[in-house]
């Protein structure tokens, strides 16, 4: 059976784990914390990196920096993972969900400005597949309007759009290290803090509502209860082994995209661009090789698809389920129709993606979906 995921192992975890027993400091915030945090300032010229263990915990984290209230407004992809969503409904906002591109799963930005009241605080832009939104609209509406924008990066390390790395653009932003990702510690994430007005406060919710943070800095003299906060740091084993991924990102990356080409171009090279979706890449966008998908006509086409695929030893995974209709949200929907998360939750299908996969198991799996679709003969 070809997996859909297999988490990948540098080989150098272990070694970085050893130094932590080594060194005695288990706790969050030690050394391999801040190596890991510069790592991403440095990189990705991010203003302020802080670790957290997950990507949901780095949008817990958003939503309080955001200054959410009960009542207030955050528009939303209904086409994107719980995540995106719990950390403002826990602070009592009101979700008004947005429809994905006709072309790719990503929020429309052409439809945001219908959905501005004034009571609109905030926007989560999620960059699905590491493919980026339309940035340069998003971000001059939000101007206009006085809203923070939300980047929930959890699937877009290493992506670009205009040159500039996703999760550099908006106020604040979000990533994952869950085994799903392209790098990964098993679980972990960073909020990323590129407004400057929100770093300080940022410091104290992860410090658990304390100053402490600017105390080992020496700029007060003790440290104290001064905001709300919670635990959100990982331990010093979790920040070991994602330091360990990132020393190879730069290899991990390049086998990732290197796997993305190769199956865009057998895909089209067999003629199967004219019978299912691909990934759209939009200009000015360099995605990351996270994740490679198709679009069936159509729910019942998908579910033979993922049958005669399972039959061939190949494991597949449709995505998300649109949120406006879950069962926990569709009471409060105000009834808008959005047809293209619709038809992503049930006709996108993503193909196993990880970088130890091999060129002739992705030549098995583009020869079965052809077989599929009766193109073989080609
Ligand atoms: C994976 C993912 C998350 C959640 O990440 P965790 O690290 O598991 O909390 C949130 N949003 C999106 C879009 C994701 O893909």
């Amino acid at each position: 059976m070809i997996p859909f995921n297999l988490p990948y192992i540098t080989g150098e975890e272990l070694r970085y784990i050893n130094e932590v027993f080594a060194n005695r400091k288990f706790s969050g915030d030690g050394a391999f914390t801040k190596k890991c945090q510069e790592y991403f300032q440095e990189r990705y010229k991010f203003r302020k990196v802080l670790l957290t263990s997950s990507c949901t915990d780095a949008l817990e984290m958003s939503s309080i920096l955001a200054g959410i209230q009960p009542g207030d407004e955050v528009i939303i992809p209904s086409y994107t993972f719980v995540s995106s969503v719990n950390p403002f409904i826990l602070r009592g906002a009101k979700v008004v969900f947005a429809d994905s591109n006709e072309d790719e799963p990503n929020i429309a930005a052409d439809t945001i400005a219908a959905l501005i009241t004034p009571k609109t605080k905030a926007i989560v832009v999620v960059h699905y597949g590491g493919i980026a939104c339309d940035m340069d609209k998003l971000m001059a509406i939000a101007e206009k309007k006085g809203i923070i924008v939300i980047e929930d990066a959890a699937q877009a390390i290493d992506a670009y759009y205009k040159g500039r790395p996703l999760g550099s653009i908006g106020h604040l932003a979000a990533f994952s290290f869950h085994d799903t990702k392209n790098i990964s510690s098993g679980e972990g994430g960073i909020l990323v803090v590129n407004d400057p007005a929100l770093v300080s406060r940022a410091e104290i919710i992860w410090e658990k509502g304390t100053n402490r943070s600017a105390f080992l800095r020496g700029e007060v003299d003790k440290y104290t209860w001064v905001d709300v906060g919670s635990s959100f740091l990982p331990s010093e084993m979790t920040a070991a082994f994602l330091y360990a991924q990132l020393q190879h990102l730069d290899e991990i990356q390049a086998k990732r995209n290197q796997l993305w080409s190769c199956y865009h171009t057998k895909f089209t090279r067999k003629g199967l661009d004219t019978k299912v979706g691909l990934p759209f890449v939009p200009e000015h966008t360099a995605p990351n090789g996270h994740v490679y998908y198709v679009v069936c006509k159509d729910l019942d086409e998908r579910s033979a698809l993922i049958g005669h695929l399972q039959r061939n030893g190949i494991k597949t995974a449709s995505h998300y389920l649109s949120l406006h209709k879950s069962p926990f949200f569709k009471g409060q929907h105000d009834g808008r129709e959005l047809p293209n998360a619709d038809r992503f939750t049930d006709c996108l299908l993503r193909l196993p993606f990880y970088a130890e996969l091999k060129e002739q198991d992705q030549e098995k799996i583009v020869n079965a979906i052809a077989e599929f679709y009766n193109l073989n003969a080609r």
